[in-house]
This record gives structure tokens, C-alpha cells and sequence, in this order.
């Protein structure tokens, strides 16, 4: 039986542990994948906007969480795989058959990439599929790309990509892109990038590398193939909540409803950063969030 069971080692997660050791309650941190950190292993640019710390990008904020988690009393679990959850009993069955108990629960497992679920999508990452403009773009240099979504993220790495790529075709659903003015006015204005709105990428296509990709342009009767040697899927975010469905408050986009300490609709379970967070999704905002849900459990079972 341990008092607190954090899901998840993203900033949220590992903040809520770091004041779970404070208060000398006794945790174990669950986290799905072989190294903690959550997002931030996906930031590639520098971090300048967490008070107290700059980092060179995302890892290096990572690692400056981990060394000062590192002589802390809590357990770490990584590459686990959970089975079930049964909140109100606070009970967690993992995959490889053990059986988890706490007195409380904390939710820290943030957010995912939108995925489109077409044909190509997994079998060309890597090759010709690039997971971030800062980072990979050298790889497309040259090369003529597809960029899919509509939002910020998809703006801003189309405008990265037309730096080094003679054409960027950037494709969204919508009839206007959801990205802030400032980035959609340089997008119009830049030569070797062209919007298709009301358009869908239906398939991703090649042998060994990306070689094209079908597009369903909205009034066109039939999709065509445009070749490309390179894609970007910046299409969105959504919450790791799949687990706990049908056993808490959620909204109408997955993310967990809590109050203001941080409690969901069920008692001594609660949800901190992204996943809780659809609106400001920070890293400043899960770390306190973590410390608030770690604070009002320690007084809790202080009472006990
Ligand atoms: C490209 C990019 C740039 C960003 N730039 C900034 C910035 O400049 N400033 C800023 O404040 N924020 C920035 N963010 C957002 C910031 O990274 C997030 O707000 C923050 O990481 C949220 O932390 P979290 O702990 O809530 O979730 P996450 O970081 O998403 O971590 C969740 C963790 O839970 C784990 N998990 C999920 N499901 C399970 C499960 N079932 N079992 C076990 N473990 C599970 C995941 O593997 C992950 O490790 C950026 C994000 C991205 C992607």
C-alpha cells in the first residue's frame, strides 16, 4: 500500500513527486515510456520562459528536473504498461500481472499528438515523416514537402521548412487556419509556400521514402497525388485519458475536470498539468499544479 501512485513523469508528475518526498509520504511514480520528461523531449527550441532555469531546449530542462529529483525517497517505475484502473478503489493492474494500491492518485499523463490514421502515417517515420522542423529540417533540405494542420505549430514549422525547401505545401481542413495573424501573413507572402484549405491528406505514399502524398482538395471530385519527399503532421494534442474514461468527469475533449486543488470528481484522485490543463497547457502550470495536488494530500493524511 503506498500513499500516493503518481501516473506519469512529465514536469507535472515529477514536481507532484519531488513534494510527495518533502512531505514524507510514500510514492511510486508510474511512467510509460524508458525515459521521464514527458513533452519536454519533444521541445527542441531553447526554453526561456520557466522562471528560475533557461535551457538549450526541452532535454536539458528535463535533466535539470531529474538532478533535482534524483535524491529523492519515491519509486520510479518507467516502461510500465497499465492494464486497468478502478479510481474509487485506487487500485492499478499493470500488464506484467501486479497489482498497485494507494490512498490517493495523481494523473500526470499529459498530452499526445493528434495522429490523422491514414495509410503511411506510421511506416514512413523517419523516412521522410519528420517529427520537428527545428530539428529535422536539414534532413528535408532541398526537398519539397507537405505540411498537415492549421494551428501555430503547423505555421510556424512550414515557415521553418520553406527556409531550406524549394515548396512547402501546407494543408488543413478548415476554410481559414486557426494559426495567430502574425504567422498566416508570413505564410501568404512567402513564395515557395502555398495553402490548401478545405483539404485532406487521405494517404501517404511511397516505397522505401516518402515519394507523394493524395490530397482531397474540398469541391474537387477526385483526390490527386502530389509528390513530395517530405511530410510534417502537426494536426493537434490529445489527453492520455483513454484509461480512465467512463470513471471521471471529463470535457468534450478527454481532458480530466478538477477543481481548484487539483481533486477530480472522484475523492483523494486528482489530475494536474496537461491533461487537466486544455486551455494553458505549461510546464509552469503542471509543476504547480503538481505541488498543489501533492500539498493537499500530505495535509490529508496528516489528519488521518
Ligand atoms: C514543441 C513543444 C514546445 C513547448 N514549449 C513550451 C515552452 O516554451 N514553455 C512551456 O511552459 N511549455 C511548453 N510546452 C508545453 C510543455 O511541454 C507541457 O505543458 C508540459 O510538458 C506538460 O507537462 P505534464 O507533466 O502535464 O505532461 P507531459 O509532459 O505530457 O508528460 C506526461 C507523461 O505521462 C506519461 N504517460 C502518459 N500516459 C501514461 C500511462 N497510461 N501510464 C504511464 N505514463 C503515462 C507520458 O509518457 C509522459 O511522460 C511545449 C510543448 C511542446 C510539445
Amino acid at each position: 500500500m503506498h500513499d500516493v501512485i503518481i501516473i506519469g513523469a512529465g514536469p507535472g508528475g515529477l514536481s507532484a513527486a519531488r513534494w510527495c518526498d518533502e512531505l514524507g509520504l510514500d510514492t511510486l511514480v508510474l511512467e510509460r515510456h524508458t525515459e521521464v520528461g514527458g513533452q519536454l523531449l519533444s521541445v527542441y527550441n531553447p526554453v526561456e520562459n520557466y522562471l528560475g532555469a533557461r535551457a538549450e531546449n526541452g532535454g536539458a530542462l528535463r535533466d535539470l528536473f531529474v538532478e533535482q529529483t534524483k535524491d529523492c525517497d519515491f519509486d520510479l517505475w518507467t516502461q510500465v504498461e497499465i492494464e486497468s484502473v478502478d479510481l474509487k478503489a485506487k487500485r492499478i493492474q499493470l500488464q506484467s500481472g501486479e497489482e498497485l494500491q494507494s490512498i490517493a492518485i495523481i494523473l500526470a499523463t499529459g498530452l499526445r499528438r493528434g495522429r490523422l490514421g491514414i495509410p503511411g502515417e506510421t511506416g514512413f517515420q523517419g523516412r521522410g515523416i519528420i517529427e520537428s522542423a527545428t530539428r529535422d529540417r536539414d534532413q528535408l533540405a532541398g526537398k519539397d514537402v507537405c505540411v498537415i494542420g492549421g494551428g501555430d505549430a503547423a505555421a510556424e514549422n512550414a515557415l521553418l521548412l520553406a527556409e531550406v525547401c524549394p515548396t512547402v505545401t501546407l494543408v488543413h481542413r478548415g476554410r481559414k487556419m486557426r494559426a495567430r495573424r502574425e504567422f498566416t501573413e508570413q505564410l501568404h507572402t512567402n513564395r515557395c509556400i502555398t495553402v490548401f484549405p478545405e483539404s485532406i491528406v487521405r494517404r501517404i505514399i511511397g516505397s522505401d521514402l516518402v515519394e507523394a502524398v493524395e490530397i482531397e482538395r474540398g469541391g474537387a471530385i477526385k483526390p490527386f497525388q502530389m509528390a513530395v519527399q517530405g511530410v510534417l503532421i502537426r494536426i493537434g494534442w490529445e489527453p492520455n485519458t483513454d484509461f480512465v474514461r467512463g470513471q471521471l468527469e471529463l470535457d468534450d475533449r478527454g481532458c480530466i475536470i478538477v477543481g481548484s486543488q487539483q481533486e477530480t470528481s472522484i475523492g483523494n484522485v486528482f489530475a494536474i498539468g496537461d491533461v487537466a490543463n486544455p486551455l494553458a497547457p505549461t510546464i509552469a502550470g503542471a509543476v504547480g499544479a503538481g505541488a498543489t495536488a501533492a500539498k493537499v494530500i500530505g495535509a490529508r493524511l496528516q489528519q488521518r
